[in-house]
């Protein structure tokens, strides 16, 4: 550039063209003085104020932004300083009778004690884009867990929408939704506390999404499809989206286990957990977001159930399942309120003279329409539904009750012990001992009448449930091992479980007279529980026959059809009454109640 041309830029524009530029500025220009009073304004200026100027008076801009920027003057006389900014963009909302509303921006700068400078601009896109700016951050943050910073429930559902809209038309369609979930996680946040647990789920996080950026470094080029997801609690979904055919989901489910089941390492100390996934993959995919995220969760369940560590494939059967049990458990619900249960009580006697030793409690229940329903039936949903406490309960308090009104009516020992059956679930509460304590001491029960079975595979299990039965051994009540000989513990193992009576199995006693096998393994039931100080009762003995063998194989007890079927408290009661009268070896009662 030459320096005539540099010194010709420099020269001040002269007062024409400032004019020129004032009037056809696309910005609007104004001078006042102090009080308001307009001293230029350009054309814009005015176009740009006039909707919001009382019968199109634009001589004061104070009363023009009377409403707008009631303010505005004190804010002039404040900024008294020359160079002062008064205000900078401040927003004013316009609602024009025949447009939309918009909005304008003004700046005023103090010249000098007379003068204030301003601009005046239409700032409605701007403030437009800052909304929609807003909007989505918002949005963002309503589809984004705060813990993980993942995507949240809604923006998963949305995503497997999406998914499906892709591979309508496709079958199978091309994508998979895993559900996570961690087993016993509730265990874990006890001793970890609260901020482990969250720590914990971070991790995982952590460990979902590296995962699924490992799959993508081996996977196409292009964008990723995957999305990794929290719903809450230790919930979590992982949706493999654009699968190719020759995918594998079993083996992405399982290697997913193996990886979340690693140890994490939290504040200094190894935490181990197990997770549980289902899967809907296939040609059973829902149409619906939500109904395949929920098969996705009913296949988890059903993987908790098989034991957990495991995944497992959705079908249309497990749906069935949940929904049968799920009328169930609402039944069961009722029943429990609505005091539909009761029970039955089956004599246990002494062998050979038949004379009576206790009752097993074998919880019923009265249903309104199918009648009689047997526990087989229900106590393996109510372990599932978490009513099996309640259900406990009720039975160990009927039986214990039921056990002090027949001492005061035929005296002590008549009978001497009452046994009730525990589930594998009333073992898994560590309070169960408390809770038995509570109730023998409510109904004012000597522990030492009390007797609770437990099947082998429960009392076989690791050391948390082992402590519970020592415990319950500790309050002096006796333990029975129930259904012996079907389970997994072997003669051998007796000696390791803290039992005192050894229940042996009604498919061994029925068969006793005619197969020899089985005859050998309640001879040898016998001598071993004897040598370890314990009893046997052979269960489901039916004839004549059957009670002769067992005694002469020396069984010390024995229950079944030959002396009784389960019977009503009523009916039991009468039973007793007419053994205490006779103080003899009885005969076969008829069925009260199946
Ligand atoms: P279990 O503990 O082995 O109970 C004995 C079952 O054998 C009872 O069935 C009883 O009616 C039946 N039984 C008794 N004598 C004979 C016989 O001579 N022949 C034949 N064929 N059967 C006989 P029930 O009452 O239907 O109970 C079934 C199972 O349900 C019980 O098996 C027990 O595991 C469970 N159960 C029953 N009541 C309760 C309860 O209150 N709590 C828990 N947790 N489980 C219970
Ligand atoms: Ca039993
Ligand atoms: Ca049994």
């Amino acid at each position: 550039m030459s320096a005539d041309l540099d010194a010709e830029a420099l020269q001040p524009p002269n007062l024409e063209a400032l004019i020129q530029f004032l009037y056809q500025a696309p910005t609007g220009l104004l001078q006042i003085r102090p009080d308001g009073s307009v001293t230029m304004m350009n054309p814009r200026s005015a176009q740009l104020l006039m909707p919001l100027a009382r019968q199109g008076n634009l001589d004061n801009l104070f009363e023009v932004l009377a409403e707008v920027a009631p303010d505005l003057r004190a804010m002039v006389a404040a900024a008294a300083e020359p160079g002062a900014l008064v205000c900078e963009g401040l927003r004013m909302p316009v609602l024009p009778p025949t447009r939309s509303r918009r909005v304008l921006g003004l700046s005023l700068l103090r010249l000098d004690a007379h003068t204030i400078m301003g601009c005046v601009n239409d700032v409605t896109h701007e403030v437009e884009l800052e909304q929609q700016r807003l909007a989505s951050r918002m949005r963002d943050a309503s589809r984004t867990d705060s813990l993980t910073q993942m995507p949240n429930r809604a923006a998963v559902l949305e995503r497997i929408q999406q998914a499906l809209a892709r591979s309508e038309g496709e079958a199978p369609p091309h994508f998979a939704v895993l559900f996570i979930n961690f087993d016993r996680f509730n265990r874990v946040n006890l001793t970890l506390g609260q901020e482990g647990g969250d720590r914990l789920l971070r991790m995982v996080a952590e460990r979902l999404n590296s995962t699924v950026r490992q799959r993508d470094a081996v996977g196409s080029p292009h964008e990723s499809l995957h999305t990794t997801a929290r719903l809450g609690g230790d919930e979590f979904v992982l949706l493999l989206d654009g699968m190719r055919d020759s995918e594998d989901v079993h083996s992405v489910a399982q290697r997913l286990i193996d990886t979340l089941s690693r140890p994490y390492l939290i504040n200094g100390v190894e935490v181990h957990v197990s997770a549980s996934i289902g899967v809907v993959a296939g040609v059973h995919t829902a149409s619906l977001a939500n109904t395949v995220l929920q098969d996705a969760s009913l296949a988890m369940q059903e993987a908790k159930r098989a034991g957990g560590g495991r995944h497992v494939l959705f079908n249309p059967s497990i749906k069935d399942r949940a929904t049968r049990l799920g009328v169930m458990e609402h039944e069961l619900r009722r029943a429990l309120e609505q005091k539909e249960l009761f029970v039955v009580y089956q004599p246990i006697v002494e062998l050979p003279d038949g004379r009576v030793a206790g009752f097993e409690a074998l919880v019923r229940w009265q249903h309104p329409e199918r009648g009689v329903v047997s526990p087989i039936e229900f106590i393996e949903i109510a372990e599932e539904c978490g009513l099996i406490g309640a259900l406990g309960e009720f039975v160990l308090h009927s039986a214990c009750r039921q056990h002090m009104a027949w001492q005061r009516q035929f005296g002590p020992g008549m009978p001497r012990m009452i046994s009730v059956n525990l589930s594998r679930a009333q073992l898994n509460d560590a309070d169960i001992a408390r809770q038995v304590e509570r109730v023998l001491r409510t109904t004012r029960m000597p522990a030492t009448s009390l007797q609770l079975e437990v099947t082998e595979s429960m009392a076989a299990q690791g050391d948390d449930i082992r402590t519970r039965l020592l415990e319950l051994k500790a309050l002096s009540i006796a333990l029975a091992l129930d259904d012996f000989g079907t389970g997994y513990s072997s003669l051998a193992c007796l000696g390791q479980l803290p039992i005192d009576v050894v229940k042996i199995d009604r498919s061994f006693v029925a068969d006793a007279e005619t197969n020899l096998h089985k005859r050998v393994l309640i001879e040898a039931t016998v001598r071993v529980a004897r040598s370890l100080g314990m009893s046997t009762t052979a269960e489901g003995v039916e004839t004549d026959g059957q009670a002769t063998l067992l005694t002469t194989l020396g069984c010390d007890k024995g229950q079944g059809y030959l002396w009784s079927r389960p019977m009503t408290a009523r009916d039991a009661t009468q039973w007793l009454a007419a053994q205490s009268e006779a103080s003899r070896p009885v005969e076969a009662v008829p069925a009260a109640v199946r």
